[in-house]
């Protein structure tokens, strides 16, 4: 058990240096231009979207029966499910003042079934709430939920936001990166 506190401990130390790095390298370049405030506002909206869709109630109530089943995928990622480049980069974008969540290591460590779990997963369950990473937010099994989104006619709606999101998501830092290069934070040759 006090390895898998280390686990979550020295990563959570990792995803938040990262996060700060981030927060100033989005700092340098501030104020958006007008297309990436274009861009921002397209990522945001496609993000709600999936947020709204995955919160019908039938989709809520599969998932959480899943969940309470003792399976559930937020369950079984442990690093597999990680703030990427992309997500932290939309996330400071959108919103400078954002802050990594503190995880729950006792209610991690409580819960270590064959894998550990997602370190944003908590008693109330996601932590990161309408930041989660890409990959959770338009992730879902292919032999339950799957069937679930199809009778309910979201699949369209889920892959069309999807692909904003994540398309938006890897211009969004490459516009970024192209202006970073003027910035103090390069790093040095
Ligand atoms: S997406 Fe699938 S595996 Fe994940 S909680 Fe829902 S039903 Fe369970
Ligand atoms: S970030 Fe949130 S939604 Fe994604 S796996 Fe972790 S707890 Fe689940």
């Amino acid at each position: 058990m006090k390895d898998l506190e280390e686990f979550y401990k020295n990563y959570y130390i990792l995803l938040k240096k990262a996060t700060e790095k981030t927060k100033q390298i989005i700092e340098s370049i501030v104020p958006f231009d007008k297309d990436q405030e274009k861009l921002i506002k397209k990522i945001k909206n496609a993000r709600q979207e999936l947020v709204e869709l995955f919160n019908h109630p039938k989709i809520i109530n599969y998932c959480r029966r899943c969940h309470q089943s003792g399976k559930g995928c937020c369950k079984q990622t442990s690093e597999d499910v990680n703030l990427k480049q992309q997500d932290v980069i939309y996330i400071l974008a959108n919103n400078l003042d954002f802050k990594l969540p503190e995880p729950d290591i006792k209610f991690l460590v409580s819960i270590l079934d064959k894998r550990p779990a997602c370190i944003f997963l908590s008693k109330k369950g996601c932590l990161l709430q309408e930041n989660r990473p890409i990959i959770c937010l338009d992730y879902y099994c292919s032999d339950g939920l799957s069937f679930v989104l199809n009778s309910l006619h979201l699949k369209e709606k889920l892959l069309e936001n999807s692909q904003v999101i994540n398309w938006g998501s890897l211009e969004l830092v490459q516009t970024i990166i192209a202006r970073h290069k003027n910035t103090k934070y390069l790093p040095k040759n």
